[in-house]
Parts: structure tokens; sequence; C-alpha cells
């Protein structure tokens, strides 16, 4: 398994393996690896000649505190790795993947705005940084205005760029990411659709990967971590009451108005037993247009998120097929 950390690098060691007609999948991560990364890795593995994981806490797809706070655990990622037959770790610096950023906190200040506007319905680039040299993408307002993304809009601007300038060091046929972070994943199909259509460079094939939990029902995450014994019990009611939400929308129709109020008051009848518990929000939207949808069917996507004690949880239900089949 060979350590990469500089782009040059890495490009030279994809082309030779392109050369050779070795097919490549990239599995991008931040980190912390935990068993929901390792099945991205063996399900790359297993379509694939070779196999790249990156590691990179990517700043501009957070605020500071979080940055500086986010795990980091690279000898036990080190180990899965290698436990999953990865064939390169490609973990560039700060500086490597922004050589043309005055400084780290010329990084965090792009999200506060110091560019262009969005546009509502195509991918575009700002040109920032030294010698505006840095393609910072912004991604559409029908993307990026919904769900998460009205919080933070400028948390997959990060994404975008980062993911296009990891293809662009890692030069893979195949990327692979968890419907786990479902507006995520929709956002990156629709801008890899756009650059293929910009650059007609070899097409880049997005893989969605299903959600891997714990026993508990709970999907796999560094975050949990943070929860007590008896928040996670919490966590797990809610859980299982959006699984509830997924099963009757998928045994009849219903309006989804109707499945949100049943949900509503599973939750007020639940002991939160002193525990501060407030929804952030639930809705039951297309998997592609990120749209809610007024008559939930199946493929559709139920996604919640949920502070306990103010930690943070979201929840990625599809509605049907069964649970065993899709995994989710
Ligand atoms: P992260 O390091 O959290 O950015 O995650 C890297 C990739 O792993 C993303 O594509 C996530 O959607 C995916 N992922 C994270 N947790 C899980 C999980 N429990 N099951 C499946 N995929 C996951």
């Amino acid at each position: 398994m060979q350590i990469i950390d500089s782009i040059s690098e890495m490009q030279a060691w994809s082309t030779n393996r392109r050369n050779a007609n070795q097919s490549i999948a990239l599995v991008p991560t931040l980190g912390c690896l935990h068993k929901g990364h390792a099945h991205l890795l063996d399900t790359a593995k297993s379509n694939n000649d070779r196999v790249i994981l990156s590691l990179f806490v990517n700043p501009i797809q957070f605020r500071r505190k979080q940055y500086d706070a986010y795990p980091r655990d690279f000898d036990a990622d080190l180990k899965l790795a290698k436990s999953c037959n990865v064939d390169a770790i490609f973990v560039p610096s700060v500086q490597e993947m922004y050589p043309h950023a005055p400084s780290l906190d010329w990084l965090f200040a792009l999200q506060d705005g110091h560019t262009g506007s969005r546009d509502p319905n195509k991918f575009t680039i700002d040109q920032v940084g030294t010698n505006a040299s840095m393609p910072y993408i912004r991604v559409p307002d029908r993307l990026v205005m919904r769900m998460d993304g009205k919080l933070h809009p400028w948390h997959f601007d990060g994404v975008a760029t980062v993911v296009r300038m990891l293809f662009d060091a890692t030069i893979p046929d195949r990327a692979y990411f968890g419907e786990k972070d479902i507006q995520q994943l929709a956002i990156l199909e629709s801008m890899n659709r756009w650059l293929t259509t910009q650059t007609q460079a070899n097409p880049i094939q997005i893989i969605p990967t299903p959600i891997i939990r714990d026993p508990d029902g709970l999907a796999s995450s560094s975050r949990l971590t943070l929860l007590s014994p008896q928040q996670r019990n919490l966590a797990v009611e809610i859980t299982n009451a959006i699984e509830q939400l997924a099963i009757t929308a998928q045994s009849s129709p219903h309006h989804a108005r109707n499945l949100l109020a049943d949900f509503a008051s599973a939750i007020d009848q639940m002991n939160s037993d002193g525990m501060n518990l407030e929804i952030d929000s639930i809705e039951i939207v297309d998997p592609v247009t990120l749209e809610p949808v007024e008559h939930p069917a199946p493929g559709h996507i139920i996604y919640a998120a949920f502070l306990i004690d103010g930690i943070r949880l979201a929840e990625t239900r599809k509605i049907g097929p069964s649970k065993n089949e899709n995994g989710l």
C-alpha cells in the first residue's frame, strides 16, 4: 500500500495503472474510518483493479471550530485501509490542495460570501485566491437550498470544490459515495454530469453505496461516540420511528403531510427523560432533485436532522423495497 501526499505523484501513480489498463476506484473520506467506510472500500475493491482511499479534512467545508475538533487518527485509518486491501492512500496537506489560499483563515472566510452569487439552476466556478487561480465551485440554489444545505450552503460548495480536485488528482474510473449523505450524493452526481459535459474527459462513474448501521440500527458514524448511553437510546427510538414511517409509506399510499404529523405525535410521546430533544427538520424528498414530495413512494427518501442535548444527528431512510434488499 502506497501513501502519497502530492497531487503530481498521485496523478503519475494513476496514469501508470490506467496505461496498464487497470480500473481505478476512488473512495473519498475525511478519515477517522469506521465500518461504513470499510464497506465502501470493500465494494470498490470487488469491482476495480485498484482502490485509492483519500483522507483529507477539507477546511472549506467546515467552520473553523468544527475543523479543529474533527477527530483524526491516521494510525487506525492505516490499519483499516490495510485490512481492506487499499492500494494507495492519498493524504494531501491543506497547502498541497490549496496552494493559492493566502492563509487558513482566508479559506474559512470563503464561506461568508466573499465570492459571486450562486446561480439558481447551474453549477458555476468562481476563480478566487492568489492571482484568482483557485477554482471554487458554486452549487446551484435548486440543489443547495434544501434540507441541510439551507443551514450552510457553503458546506456543499466546499465539498464540490474538493471532490473535483480529488477527481483531478486521482483520475478514477469510479468514485464511491454513501447514501447516508443523500444531499451530498445528489449534488455530486449532478456536478459529475456537468463536469463530463464541460470537459469531455473520461467520464467518472459515481457509485452510491448503502448505509451501514450499528447493531442498534443507528447509521455508523464517528459522531456516535459523542453520545452517552442514554442519549444513544433516544437516538435509536427516533431512528425506529423514522423506519416505521418508511414502512407505513411503503405499505399504502399516504399524503406526506399525514405521515409527518404521525411522526410528530410519535416524537411527542417519547420519553426524553430530561434530555433536550429538538427535531431540526424532517422531510420526504426525491433523491435526485431533493424536492419534497407530496405522495411518498418507493425510492423516495425520508431525511431527518435532530439534536439531542445539542448533539446534531441525521437519519436517512429510503422508502421500500424491503430493508433487506437494499440495506437501508
Ligand atoms: P466522511 O468521511 O464522513 O465524509 O464519509 C466518507 C464517505 O463514507 C461518504 O461518502 C459517506 O457518505 C460514507 N459513509 C459514512 N458513513 C457511512 C455509513 N454508515 N454507511 C455507508 N457509508 C457511509
